[in-house]
């Protein structure tokens, strides 16, 4: 937990910089909770399968679905947006270019959340955010294209430190530092959002960005750290019994 320009910032879901190998995207991504100025706001949702664990989350924090004032999503792509339907009292924010892009999108083809995007675009609490809006006291959102044309990152101002909340216009730390990114449409826009969130990141020496699939990290002479350790795991039933499962260490720690 962190406090920020007023808020409590706690991350209630960690992303993990890894996809399937044999089964197609994993979609591990972060949410983000920011409590203070009389709101309580989430960055981006996670995916399907974190429905009771971002429930529980929240009500490990004395909070309901219903007490989210504010939903802020950095793109369309299921894994960041599909449980804005959780939050149907919040003002839920997506880039203007983003949701308009998403509902042009071919159905079946995308990550994207055809029916969740389109019902989106009709509802009353949306709110369509433009580049360089404040989407919330001390907190802008900017476009920073690559990953979809409309993507936006979030960046928490303070007087000692910023955080900058990149979604998947940069995924992990190794997208951070080689500016290079998987799943993007242009390598060279890529490269320049990139550009962009280090220097919101470099602007003050504690600053924190916050990726959408990895865990936060800060800069430490010339050095990018993670701010903490990862946890990651599987638990699998190869046996004859669910009695008899296996579990399998995902992080650096468990590799061999
Ligand atoms: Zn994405």
């Amino acid at each position: 937990m962190m406090n920020i320009a007023g808020y409590e910032l706690e991350l209630l879901v960690i992303g993990f910089p890894g996809k399937g190998v044999c089964h197609g995207g994993l979609g591990w991504s972060t949410i983000a909770l920011l409590r203070g100025h009389g709101r309580v706001a989430l960055i981006d949702t996670g995916p399907m399968g974190m429905r009771r664990l971002l429930r529980e989350e929240l009500r490990r924090r004395g909070l309901a679905p219903a007490d989210v004032t504010d939903l802020l999503l950095t793109h369309s792509h299921h894994d960041h947006s599909i449980n804005w339907t959780l939050f149907p009292q919040a003002r839920i924010g997506i880039g203007a270019h983003e949701l308009d892009w998403s509902l042009e999108q071919p159905w079946g083809e995308t990550p994207v959340p055809e029916l969740y995007m389109r019902e989106l675009s009709s509802w009353p609490r949306l709110h369509r955010l433009a580049d360089g809006e404040e989407a919330l006291p001390h907190l802008t959102a900017h476009v920073a294209p690559g990953h979809t044309p409309g993507h936006l990152i979030f960046v928490l101002q303070d007087a000692q430190r910023d955080v900058i909340f990149t979604g998947d216009a940069a995924k992990t730390r190794a997208e951070l530092v080689s500016r290079h990114a998987d799943m993007s449409y242009d390598q060279s826009v890529t490269a320049a959002s990139i550009e962009r969130i280090w220097s919101y990141w470099r602007r003050k020496p504690d600053s924190v960005v916050v990726p959408g699939h990895d865990l936060p990290m800060t800069q430490h002479e010339g050095q990018t750290r993670y701010l903490m350790s990862r946890k990651a795991a599987i638990e699998a039933c190869f046996g004859d019994s669910l009695d008899e499962s296996t579990l399998i260490d995902l992080t650096e720690a468990g590799q061999p």
